[in-house]
């Protein structure tokens, strides 16, 4: 805070001439609270620990073996159970290309670059709203579950399921959506993966909204849906019995 140029690095104020403990601060005023004076010792005592040398930055691995990083060492460090595995959630949906899996899989983490995720990694956004809806911040869970847009999307889609409301707070409660549904094996499996089509179709929509400034509708959402989900369902799984009107019908086994 008494630093008087704000965007000094670390480098400019520690005497070139040694490595440690000497620094040439440029304060506004010279410290004088006791908490101000507690935490320049505090600064003072971290930047002791650090040795700064005249070279380049560089990244260092810290695993085993030599300073390189390498897959190898990875591969050995998980071998040898060092690393737990992280909580299996999402499950692949066979009849759905990989491409939309790895699409919600990444979303069930929070790895899909919304707004918010990239001002998160100090990436420039000029806008932090929703691109559907603009009222509130853009993150993965207001896109799939919160947004009014697709709210009308879920409505949509569980009247053509045949069951309840879907009332869902995150992307994770979308995923067992199916789990609940009183319905045979089969539709449980269609819902699954109508899921992640439609969360797939809805961020695609979002894209083409962003990138092409191309109107959205809800109407048109869902005919997409439907539309690739029969496909896909009747090329994928190998259903080639399934006919349009049963599909549109939501009356398969
Ligand atoms: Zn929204």
């Amino acid at each position: 805070m008494l630093e008087s140029e704000k965007k000094c690095r670390v480098a400019d104020r520690i005497l070139a001439s040694t490595d440690r403990g000497q620094f040439c601060w440029k304060w506004k005023r010279m410290p004088r609270t006791a908490e101000e004076v507690q935490q320049l010792v505090d600064c003072c005592r971290i930047l002791n620990q650090i040795r700064l040398r005249a070279g380049r930055d560089s990244w260092r691995w810290l695993g085993h073996g030599s300073d390189t990083f390498s897959v190898a060492a990875v591969k050995k460090i998980v071998i040898q159970e060092e690393v737990q595995p992280t909580e299996v959630f999402f499950k692949w949906c066979k009849w759905v290309p990989s491409k939309c899996n790895i699409f919600m899989w990444r979303a069930t983490l929070d790895r899909l670059p919304t707004r918010v995720a990239l001002k998160r990694r100090n990436i420039l956004v000029e806008e932090q709203g929703c691109s559907f809806c603009g009222e509130f911040e853009e993150t993965v869970d207001h896109i799939f579950t919160e947004c009014r847009m697709a709210g009308e999307v879920w409505h949509a889609l569980s009247n053509w399921w045949q069951i309840p409301p879907i009332y869902a707070f995150s992307v994770r409660d979308l995923l067992v959506i199916h789990k609940h549904a009183k319905v045979s094996r089969v539709k449980k499996e269609v819902i699954r993966g109508l899921i992640i089509v439609a969360c797939w179709i809805m961020w695609k929509t979002r894209n083409e909204k962003i990138f092409s400034r191309r109107s959205c509708n809800v109407v048109e959402i869902i005919s997409a849906i439907q539309a690739i989900g029969y496909l896909w369902f009747k090329n994928r799984r190998k259903c080639k019995g399934i006919e349009w009107d049963s599909w549109v019908n939501f009356n398969m086994m």
